[in-house]
C-alpha cells in the first residue's frame, strides 16, 4: 500500500525541429515533459488530480481485497450453521 504510484508516461508532444515524438518522461501525472509545458500551472493542477485519482483507485483496490477476505470469512463461519 505504501509508496508512490508509478508514472512512467512518455511525453506525447512532438519536437518542432523534426516533428518526431519527444518521448521524454512526462512530468509526474502529466502527459508532457517539462520542455513541452509540463511545468505550466494548469498542467500541474491536472497532473495532481490524476495522481490523486490513481492513489484513490489504489486504496479502493486494497479495500476490495480486504472486503473479499471478510466476506469469505463470514461465509465460512455462517456456512457451518446452515
Ligand atoms: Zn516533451
Amino acid at each position: 500500500m505504501a509508496g508512490r504510484v508509478l508514472w512512467n508516461v512518455p511525453c506525447t508532444a512532438h519536437r518542432t525541429t523534426d516533428g518526431l515524438p519527444c518521448n521524454a518522461w512526462s512530468v509526474r501525472g502529466a502527459t508532457v515533459c517539462r520542455v513541452h509545458g509540463g511545468m505550466a500551472p494548469w498542467v500541474r493542477r491536472a497532473a495532481a488530480a490524476r495522481i490523486e485519482l490513481l492513489e484513490t483507485a489504489r486504496r479502493m483496490n486494497g479495500l476490495r481485497t480486504r472486503m473479499r477476505d471478510l466476506i469469505e470469512q463470514v461465509e465460512q463461519e455462517t456456512g457451518r450453521w446452515t
